[in-house]
């Protein structure tokens, strides 16, 4: 960068959800490493969630700000310290109606977010789809607005294709599939994968603000999106040509974390030590490890863990598996989602991480060779840029979009037969053992079909990794959007 121009100051603003911070805050520190003045903002509860991150980038020579401002929780109707949204605050006891609170209160940046503005006059505001009055509030100061999803182009597509077809509303049940009209691959879906507030009849709140959101996409600066062109071209391409929108593919974000301090440190506090972590890795064959981990918000009944542990059991492969349950009592083996004597019987064979996993660096061991994953965007990517191919079990948002995606269209993924969407705090259908052995034999266990999507998978992986060094897609891609940031700023 010239030194006549003065420096590019960006601010970003997730949403309150690890889904959606991580990879913001990656990109934070991504355009501060391209020489742009990145700034992050959050809530004071949540500052502790990325300060380390930060500091580390700063170690680095990568600065970052944070600025913070107030959410007003008790104003929300919320309870004291209620400023992110995960498995713990959408968990068994929570109501539908605490989640929807919690969305509905995003409004409540909007003023904080406009002083903000106001005061520190960035030239650029890339915020959270869930802030779709951020358009507005940038316009104000003159300055573009980007939005950020956090999902794949293809489910950015499918969703703009179902709002503007409705073609669930032409079948005669539930379970009958329907084809996605105007999307590239011959999609087919049901009912049932999608939740009511696309579906119904009636509109919600939830609706109501998606509504909001995709006109907010159209009418921001454009759109910043987690991926690299090779690895959904069709659909990166449609997105563009076909339904109009402006994006910059910038992606895999979570490759600017180089090292295994960096990939330890996103998102929570990790509850295993992750040099322990690695040890236990570096003591496994390659690819004889199977990692299952449901993302941040996902809950699972004690019953669908029992048949998943009963499931890995019988499968005979060696596994990390992350369940959000603290351990009860002294007694081991007497908890009711875990068969009787199974931490005993799968000594050294499986590992249970209770709590957060440093998931990027397991994913990155080469001794992990398959992923059960609720395909969640940021996680299915990070499967991707790791080479390891998938089972795909989606549980809620989008996911159903991507399990397509990463089944069908990218051949890297199985599925484990899920029909139905569920509210992160209900379970959806109950995946029996049997699935769950048959699936991770079949993804773990080497017949040519198998081979074939490692061999995929693996050469998906190496293009992501070259997409964002110099002169790679996504790096390109991101120099293009700088570029006319730059040029809108003068
Ligand atoms: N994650 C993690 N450890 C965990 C659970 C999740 O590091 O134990 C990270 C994961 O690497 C990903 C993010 O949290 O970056 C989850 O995002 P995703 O879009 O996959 O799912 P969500 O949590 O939004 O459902």
């Amino acid at each position: 960068m010239g030194s006549d121009i003065p420096q590019l100051r960006v601010f970003f603003f997730p949403f309150l959800a690890y889904g959606h911070m991580i990879p913001i805050v990656d990109m934070a520190k991504l355009f501060a490493t391209r020489g742009v003045k990145s700034t992050v903002i959050t809530t004071p509860a949540n500052v502790p969630h990325i300060l380390k991150t930060i500091e580390r980038s700063k170690n680095l020579g990568i600065e970052i700000d944070i600025k913070t401002i107030k959410f007003s929780y008790l104003e929300a109707g919320l309870p004291e310290g209620c400023e992110i949204i995960d498995a713990a605050s959408t968990g068994e006891n929570a109501s539908l109606e605490k989640t929807m609170k919690f969305f509905k209160a995003m409004t409540l940046f909007r003023e904080p977010l406009e002083v903000l503005l106001g005061e520190c006059k960035p030239d650029c505001l890339v915020a959270d789809m869930f802030f779709p009055w951020a358009t507005d509030v940038a316009a104000k100061f003159g300055i573009p607005r980007l939005v950020f999803h956090g999902t794949s182009f293809f489910s950015l597509c499918a969703s703009v294709c179902m709002m503007q077809y409705e073609p669930y509303k032409k079948v005669s049940s539930d379970s009958e599939k329907f084809l996605v009209p105007n999307l590239p691959g011959d999609i087919k879906l049901t009912k049932q994968h999608l939740p009511a507030f696309v579906t119904g009849d009636v509109e919600t709140d939830f609706s109501r603000l998606l509504k909001r959101v995709k006109e907010s996409e159209v009418k921001s600066f454009g759109v910043v999106v987690n991926s690299f062109y090779e690895l959904e071209p069709d659909y990166a391409d449609h997105y563009r040509q076909v339904l109009g929108r402006r994006a910059w593919h910038i992606g895999p974000l979570s490759l600017c974390n180089r090292n295994v301090e960096d990939k330890a440190l996103r998102g929570k506090q990790a509850s295993i030590d992750e040099h322990e972590c690695l040890k236990w890795l570096n003591s496994k064959k390659p690819n004889s490890v199977v990692y299952i981990c449901f993302g941040s918000m996902a809950n699972f009944t004690s019953a669908q863990l029992m048949e998943i542990a009963m499931g890995l059991e019988a499968s005979g492969q060696q596994f990390i598996w992350v369940v959000r349950k603290e351990k009860k009592g002294e007694e081991e083996g007497k908890e009711e989602w875990l068969p009787e004597g199974f931490e005993k019987r799968i000594e050294g064979k499986g590992l249970i991480i209770r709590g957060w996993a440093p998931q990027v660096l397991i994913l990155d061991h080469e001794a992990v060779g398959g992923f059960v994953t609720h395909c969640g965007w940021n996680s299915s990517l990070e499967g991707i840029t790791s080479g390891v191919p998938m089972v795909t079990w989606p549980v809620a948002a989008e996911q159903f979009y991507n399990e397509k995606l990463l089944s069908q269209v990218l051949k890297i993924g199985v599925c484990v037969g899920v029909q139905k969407w569920s509210r992160l705090e209900a379970a959806g259908d109950l995946v029996k053992r049997e699935a769950v052995e048959k699936v991770v034999k079949e993804v773990m266990m080497g017949n040519d079909k198998a081979e074939a999507r490692r061999r995929r998978v693996k050469e998906l992986g190496e293009t992501a990794r070259r997409a964002v060094e110099e002169g790679g897609s996504s790096f390109s891609d991101l120099n293009a959007l700088i570029k006319e940031l730059n040029w809108c700023h003068h």
